[in-house]
């Protein structure tokens, strides 16, 4: 059985604040250690369930986060930036289930660092209409790639945005989001037994999930945060200027239009 695992930072336990997500930070150093704890707890779970490949992909901002010679040795650690996928690098392999731990709510709703690929840019995105955060944008690259998203961890908001988006999908919430900046968190420790536990009863359920692919054609609408970045991100051939601040590209292909999105995003960033 083979494990994808694609890990953030934001909705690790304890992490509440930038000091906690830039490497400059004076909290990032525990929370790289947490990240890399909880990454740590799925893979334990997994490997009780019968997981015999599991790769983790380190996914927020330079990629270089999680701390190699704490990982558990059972799993693979793919790092850097870019990476043609992204926050989901590597899926394409072919695997059976898929994680996501650490993850947010999408920018504009409640939730701990909420915000959707860049902060400084999307106001928000919808795919077919749908406004999405980087749950679902991941969650389709994966049912792309016929792989069921089962288990997603993070605050209590983002556990809601999962089963909103996946329906069936096992959640981990970590800590309470009290407003953007601040949490009422669980200890680091029963943190991570409850996704250990929880990655584990997943795959044991695996039959339970369903993959998650919204039917094509795919048109990704940005909505950005101020009109300049609109200005930019319409240089990119294909799209539509939709009004002052908006954008979108379409495509029949989930993965090319995936591709157009972030184009338009490293176009428009500031
Ligand atoms: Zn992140």
């Amino acid at each position: 059985m083979r494990v994808y695992i694609s890990v953030d930072i934001e909705g690790v336990c304890t992490v509440v604040n930038g000091t906690s997500t830039s490497a400059s930070g004076r909290d990032y150093d525990r929370a790289r250690r947490q990240m890399t704890a909880e990454a740590n707890a799925a893979v334990k779970g997994a490997l009780a369930a019968g997981a015999t490949e599991i790769v983790i992909n380190d996914s927020h901002g330079s990629m270089t986060n999680l701390i190699p010679h704490e990982l558990h040795e059972a799993a693979e650690l793919i790092q850097g930036s870019p990476k043609p996928l992204m926050m989901m690098e590597g899926i394409d392999a072919g695997f059976d289930a898929a994680f996501f731990v650490g993850y947010h709510a999408r920018m504009q709703q409640a939730g701990i660092l909420s915000h959707t690929i860049s902060g400084g840019t999307v106001s928000n995105i919808y795919l077919n209409g749908k406004p999405v955060g980087e749950t679902a944008i991941n969650a389709a690259i994966a049912g792309y790639y016929r792989t069921p998203v089962i288990l997603v961890t993070g605050d209590d908001r983002v556990c809601q945005e999962a089963k909103d988006t996946l329906g069936s999908v096992e959640t981990v919430a970590v800590k309470q989001a009290i407003t953007r900046y601040s949490a009422r968190s669980l200890h680091p420790a029963k943190a991570c037994q409850l996704i250990e536990a929880s990655a584990q009863r997943a795959l044991q359920n695996l039959d339970s999930y369903q993959l998650y692919l919204p039917q094509g054609p795919y048109t990704f609408t940005l909505q950005f945060i101020q009109s300049g970045q609109a200005d930019a991100a319409s240089m990119m051939p294909g799209t539509v200027r939709v009004d002052a601040s908006t954008v979108s590209f379409s495509h029949d292909d989930y993965i090319e239009a995936f591709r157009g999105l972030r184009c338009m995003i490293s176009l428009a960033r500031p």
